[in-house]
């Protein structure tokens, strides 16, 4: 905990309707919000928590979604800008298994990757209105084969054979390192929270919350498995910042995003 850094890697920028956004409310109109990774340094090994998403994919799968992506916005650019490789990482964990938290996965070849158990079942299995989310499944390509589905040719995928240790409930995977069961938005969802020496806690949402629009409005976003579910994971977010005294990090708020610390400044 002491010697814990955490760093934004910022993913680029993506674009869906505000109805999409804020479910039954809107207002309708293009939103280009931020997606970024979590890079958490800490003595018992470096966590990635979620991995963006797929420029090349996106194109190909959701053009519509018109993505914006530097070259140094990969991770392996945003980790080059810090000092570290894609194989410096330990572990990997994913929120859920949408596209936009999981596309870079396959970069870290030395990995062993964290989840919800329910969520690598539903991602096999996802619901109709569920696919366009869970359609990049670069991240395990046993379950893409599984599935039926060919992977396009992708050299980052010669040397990825990904472990996967599956969690349910909440957890602490190691000291002041917390995964908070937000379920909802998908099946099995985590929320982390990191405790550091220097400030408050830090409390990654994920896709539990968009925004601090969101929140404020109470509104989840039209993308969800269950609303009743996502609507109480997000008073169990807003209940575990009271508690903790965290401090929320939303993962898709472009008004938020500006004030975060991101190009190899960290928190800690
Ligand atoms: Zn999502």
């Amino acid at each position: 905990m002491s010697d814990t850094k955490v760093y934004l890697l910022d993913g680029g920028t993506l674009v869906i309707d505000g109805f999409h956004a804020f479910w039954n409310r809107g207002p309708g109109g293009e939103l280009r919000f931020p997606c970024y990774s979590v890079l958490i340094n800490h003595p018992d090994g470096r966590y990635i928590f979620d991995t963006g998403y797929d420029f090349d994919h996106v194109m190909r799968v959701l053009p519509f979604e018109k993505p914006i992506q530097e070259k140094d916005q990969t991770l392996p650019g945003q980790l080059a800008k810090i000092g570290f490789k894609p194989e410096d990482i330990n572990y990997v964990i994913n929120s859920h298994y949408h596209f936009d938290h999981c596309g870079g996965n396959k970069y870290f070849t030395k990995a062993c990757t964290i989840c919800h158990g329910a969520e690598l079942d539903a991602c096999s299995h996802p619901q109709p209105f569920e696919h366009l989310g869970y359609s990049d499944l670069s991240f395990a390509p046993e379950i893409a084969k599984a599935a039926g589905k060919t992977l396009p040719a992708d050299p980052a995928l010669d040397m990825y054979t990904p472990k996967f240790e599956t969690l349910k409930g909440d957890q602490e995977l190691a000291k002041g390192l917390w995964l908070f069961e937000t379920p909802g938005h998908t099946a099995g969802h985590y929320s982390l929270m990191v405790e550091l020496e220097g400030r408050r806690p830090m409390l990654f949402s994920a896709d539990a919350c968009y925004s601090q629009k969101n929140m404020d409005m109470m509104c989840i976003s039209s993308f969800h498995l269950d609303p009743v579910a996502s609507l109480k994971s997000m008073q169990r977010l807003k209940d575990l910042a009271a508690k903790y005294d965290a401090e929320l990090f939303y993962s898709h708020d472009p008004d938020s995003f500006k004030n975060y610390q991101t190009g190899g400044n960290f928190y800690a």
